[in-house]
């Protein structure tokens, strides 16, 4: 070849970022897990983590991605079909999370009567999640909902009974079949309808008794619903008006007798991201569904599933953070500008410190909440899961799209083309801020939390009092707060200044007395006073920009 034209000699580019231990090389997530609970996980998720990391799984993410969901709603004769068909990488992903119980391992002691919880099971459990959202994020929404609905289940005893033994398998069973006949089952959720997602009291949804009607009967639903994500679940938890109010069913794709039950997908969405899980529009047609609990009791059935997913937001925020991050460091390490390496630019080191501290931070805050839900039945833990599962959904959420921008930013164009991984992560972390509760909804959540349980903010604020120390920065912050909810006028206009406020005042202590000194004295001080900045890499001139850089760092 003439060497005049050999234009296309790769020069000063970043090795691809894989085969990466994607628990081994994250120091925040390992003190994490040890910390609150996790650590008898350790060496499992070292395994999990390394084939999460490996070239092998980011290939899986991306075939699965480029490559979405298809809906078939007829077969070539015009026979109904209502099936979504996926790409094998999907499904691959699906078989390794739930190999690894990411659907169900903290309930494993539901299936024998008796059993008691495993110590730290959310938290190896979300750490899985962490990770396994990295190698590809649509396929966590099944393995979410899944998860959080075994507690609806549970409150109707012989609906449990039938489905726990097929939910709590390591099985995927991808096959479109009678629950009966499958190796396993997952479930998904139906609340939202176009009138309203929030406000699911006006969903029009009806439900009507097939016989005597009442907890575990057979209900007839007509209506629809304008998001329900993984459509190809074996089941789905539903709000519907009974003729007693707003009601919880299990609806499922197969009926007793073997026949399919009368979902009608009407198209699946065209999403900004998470490309790779269907979410459908659906119209029940008269369709069979179980009653959960009582009739009118809808919203405390389902609650307790909505509140397993926000706690999933969150990790799953942290883990996609921390991907955009360690995927940003990686290539600043290889790439030089000016004779010297990205990563030692100072103006450099200043935005990617600033952003490790954010993912650190968010990381430290959502193990902690996790930790709270392996021991609700302690006083303080179930407190620290009321008051602070809106507060860490909404703070670590709405931190996700800000990091991975910047973080994209610090790959320059490399960062911006759809075959990287930043491209991906950016159009993939708004979802989290808005599914299972949006921003303002959150804040509200947790307005209401200190009308109705305010004992839940004296014990937490006396946690974080003690958390704090002697640390003057914290101290004044929490004063802040206290003044702040000395003004009860101004609440509802201030509830997302609160909700921010106990997200920091909360992380910042967990890094005062988990972190090294260098991160816990950097994000303190340029989260909880200092001036205001609207952008990141400032503020951060006089911290060990170069130790918390390293810290965060893959490898
Ligand atoms: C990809 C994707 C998948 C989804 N999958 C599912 C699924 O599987 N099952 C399911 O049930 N739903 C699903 N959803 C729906 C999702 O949960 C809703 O979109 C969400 O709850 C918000 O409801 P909405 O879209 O109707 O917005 P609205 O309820 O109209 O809210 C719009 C905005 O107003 C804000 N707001 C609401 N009330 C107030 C208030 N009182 N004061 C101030 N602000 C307020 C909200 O925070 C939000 O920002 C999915 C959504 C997406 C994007």
């Amino acid at each position: 070849m003439n060497s005049a034209f050999t234009t296309h000699e790769v020069l000063n580019q970043s090795p691809p970022f894989e085969n990466v231990n994607l628990f081994a090389s994250d120091r925040a997530l390992m003190e994490a897990v040890n910390r609150e609970g996790g650590g008898a996980a350790v060496e499992r998720l070292t395994s999990f983590g390394e084939a999460c990391g490996s070239a092998d799984a980011f290939e899986r993410g991306r075939l699965a991605n480029e490559n979405p969901p298809r809906l078939k709603t007829f077969d070539s004769k015009g026979r109904r079909l209502d099936v979504v068909e996926f790409h094998p990488a999907y499904h691959e992903c699906m078989e390794m999370s739930v190999a690894e119980g990411l659907h169900c391992s903290p309930w494993e002691h539901a299936a024998s009567p008796g059993g008691k919880p495993m110590a730290g099971a959310n938290v190896a459990r979300s750490a899985g999640c962490y990770m396994a959202i990295q190698m590809e994020a649509g396929h966590q929404c099944p393995v979410t909902m899944t998860n959080a609905s075994v507690p609806a289940l549970l409150l109707q005893p012989e609906i449990a009974a039938d489905w726990l033994p097929k939910i709590l398998t390591r099985h995927y069973d991808k096959s479109f079949q009678p629950v009966g006949t499958k190796r396993g089952a997952t479930i998904g959720m139906g609340m939202t309808e176009k009138q309203g997602g929030t406000d699911v009291r006006a969903n029009a949804t009806t439900a009507t008794p097939a016989g005597a009607g009442g907890p575990g009967a057979e209900y007839i639903v007509t209506g629809h619903k304008w998001f329900m994500s993984a459509p190809m679940c074996d089941a789905f938890l539903i709000l519907a008006q009974a003729p007693g109010g707003l009601s919880c069913f299990l609806l499922p794709r197969f009926l007793p007798d073997g026949s399919v039950n009368a979902l009608r997908f009407q198209r699946l969405k065209d999403k900004l991201g998470n490309r790779s899980n269907a979410s459908s529009e659906v119209e029940f047609q008269a369709a069979h569904a179980w009653l959960i609990g009582e009739e009118g009791r809808g919203v405390p059935a389902i609650i307790e599933m909505v509140t397993g997913t926000r706690l999933d937001c969150a990790i799953g925020s942290a883990g996609l953070m921390r991907l955009a991050l360690a995927n940003a460091i990686h290539h600043c390490r290889h790439r030089t500008v000016f004779q010297r390496t990205l990563v030692d630019q100072p103006l450099m080191q200043q935005v990617l410190a600033d952003l490790a501290l954010d993912v650190e931070a968010a990381t430290a805050l959502a193990f902690r909440l996790c930790r709270s839900f392996d021991r609700a039945s302690d006083a303080h833990a179930a407190a620290w899961r009321r008051l602070m599962t809106p507060v860490t959904k909404y703070w670590v959420c709405k931190l996700g799209p800000a990091v991975a921008y910047e973080a994209m930013e610090c790959m320059g164009g490399n960062g911006y083309v759809e075959e990287g991984l930043a491209a991906r992560l950016y159009r993939e972390l708004p979802l989290n801020a808005i599914w299972e509760g949006s921003g303002n909804v959150m804040a509200l959540d947790l307005l209401r939390v200190l009308q109705r349980e305010p004992e839940t903010l004296e014990i937490v604020m006396e946690d974080l009092d003690a958390a704090a120390g002697s640390d003057p920065q914290l101290k004044t912050h929490l004063e802040r707060i206290q003044t702040m909810l000395h003004e009860p006028r101004l609440l509802e206009q201030r509830g997302r200044g609160l909700a921010e406020a106990l997200a920091t005042v909360a992380s910042g202590a967990i890094l005062r007395a988990h972190a090294p000194a260098y991160v816990a004295d950097a994000f303190i001080a340029t989260r909880l006073s200092g001036g205001a900045h609207q952008t990141y890499g400032q503020g951060l001139e006089w911290a060990d920009t170069r130790a918390i850089i390293a810290r965060a760092s893959a490898g």
